[in-house]
């Protein structure tokens, strides 16, 4: 069984993003958590590993890349794809231009490119420089950002400041002429002595007419966009066979340690539909409080009359309270064990079909269910598909998940997505 496509990326909800825009493709795809200690059971096009390196040293995100590589290699994969985010989020020493150099090393390459464009989420990039929608990267608030500023949109000047390689620019008037204008482009910077170029994109058919000139580009480094435009390279066309996952069966649950205002808005949609809801309350954790047992007894009776939710779901001033009595980073821990065990708990108690909101309570969750792997389905709504994954907690089993990052989804969602697996 041999992977076609294989994926590293930085961090986890980055990596459900990309698999996400493989499986539209036509691609069957799984997402690993983390390198693989044995080879992969499923047959599928493409395959994300997901790392956690998008803030380490950079020695350490090396590191890891290359363990990703050489296991993706053991899959036989024949195109390398490392994806980071669409912001092109990097600290002053990497991690992109480190683990772009360190992965063309090791695969033998002298040539690859890097954009983080992707059209459908607003991120465009003209003359070397990324817009967040309408405004350009340094000016779209990522210049804040606490762990990667972003304080300027010249992703050129961005790259070279961490790459050793000359990073040249594909800019937009050759993009907008087609693959062989591109690959003709790509051929004269060789020469010129450029390793990594930028390439412009400002709209999904620039991604479609930069896809069959990376055919055979032995690495490739983007955000999640430019995964629209590989498929066909290996004669793969959308198809819904590609999202296609086992059928559903089990109790159903949601989960959510979100506060973002999306997830506040759908908890609330839920019980104004009549869904059974518990919330907790992080002050009764902090009191020490079997508040997962708990939250466990209520639910088990409930279960077999259709899906329960259990959320520590508030509002932005009661987290500030909370966090203002139990310390924020504390109370966050505090929580995302909580919910985590929940969600271990609802699953032993035969709940196959959950829903998880929050990236961080999604990765806590994850690891706790025993997690290694997850086959990619179709989406719920933009970004967010349902997955199939065995679990440790429901003895080694398959059961349907899917994880929500804070503002996706509509009003909505959680019942719109128990109907979409009925
Ligand atoms: P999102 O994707 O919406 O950002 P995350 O799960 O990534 O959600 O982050 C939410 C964080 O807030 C988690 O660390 C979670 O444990 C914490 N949290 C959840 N509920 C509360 C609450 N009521 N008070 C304080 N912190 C909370």
């Amino acid at each position: 069984m041999s992977v076609l496509l294989g994926c590293i990326a930085d961090d986890f909800t980055g990596a459900t993003d990309l698999a996400n825009n493989l499986v539209r493709a036509g691609m069957r795809a799984v997402q690993t958590i983390g390198v693989p200690a044995a080879a992969l059971d499923a047959e599928v096009d493409a395959v994300v590993v997901a790392l956690k390196s998008r803030t380490i040293a950079p020695a350490e995100a090396v590191a890891q890349s290359l363990a990703a590589l050489r296991w993706l290699q053991a899959q036989g994969a024949r195109q390398i794809y490392f994806k980071y985010c669409s912001t092109f989020d990097s600290t002053p020493a990497g991690n992109i231009g480190p683990v772009a150099e360190a992965l063309m090393e090791a695969l033998g390459c002298d040539f690859t490119i890097a954009t983080p464009a992707f059209p459908d989420n607003g991120r465009t990039v003209f003359k070397g420089h990324l817009f967040v929608g309408d405004a350009l990267l340094d000016e779209s608030g990522m210049q804040n950002h606490p762990l990667t500023p972003m304080t300027d949109a010249n992703l050129v000047r961005v790259l070279q400041a961490q790459a050793r390689r000359r990073v040249g620019l594909v800019d937009y008037a050759t993009v907008a002429r087609g693959a062989a204008a591109i690959r003709e482009r790509v051929a004269r910077l060789r020469s010129e002595g450029v390793g990594i170029a930028i390439v412009d994109a400002i709209s999904n058919d620039d991604l479609m007419r930069l896809g069959p000139a990376l055919a055979g580009m032995p690495l490739v480094t983007a955000g999640s966009g430019v995964a629209i435009g590989l498929a066909a390279n290996f004669g793969i066309a959308p198809s819904s066979a590609a999202s296609a996952l086992p059928r559903a069966g089990g109790w159903r649950a949601v989960v959510s340690g979100s506060c973002s205002l999306a997830t506040n808005r759908q908890v609330a949609d839920f019980v104004a539909s009549g869904g059974a809801a518990l919330a907790i309350d992080p002050v009764q954790i902090a009191a020490g409080a079997d508040v997962a047992g708990q939250a466990l007894e209520w639910a088990a009776p409930r279960l077999a009359r259709g899906p329960v939710l259990v959320s520590s779901t508030a509002d932005a001033s009661a987290v500030r309270s909370v966090q203002g009595r139990l310390g924020a980073e504390a109370a966050g821990a505090m929580v995302e064990r909580t919910i985590a065990a929940i969600a271990r708990g609802l699953v032993e108690r035969g709940v196959r079909q959950l829903v998880v909101a929050g990236g961080e309570t999604s990765g806590a969750c994850v690891q706790a269910l025993g997690i290694a792997q997850l086959q990619i389905g179709a989406q719920i709504d933009a970004g967010v598909p349902w997955c199939h994954a065995r679990s440790e907690a429901a003895g080694g089993a398959g059961l349907h998940i899917a994880l929500k990052s804070g503002n996706f989804g509509s009003d909505d969602f959680f019942t719109k997505a128990f109907t979409l697996l009925e």
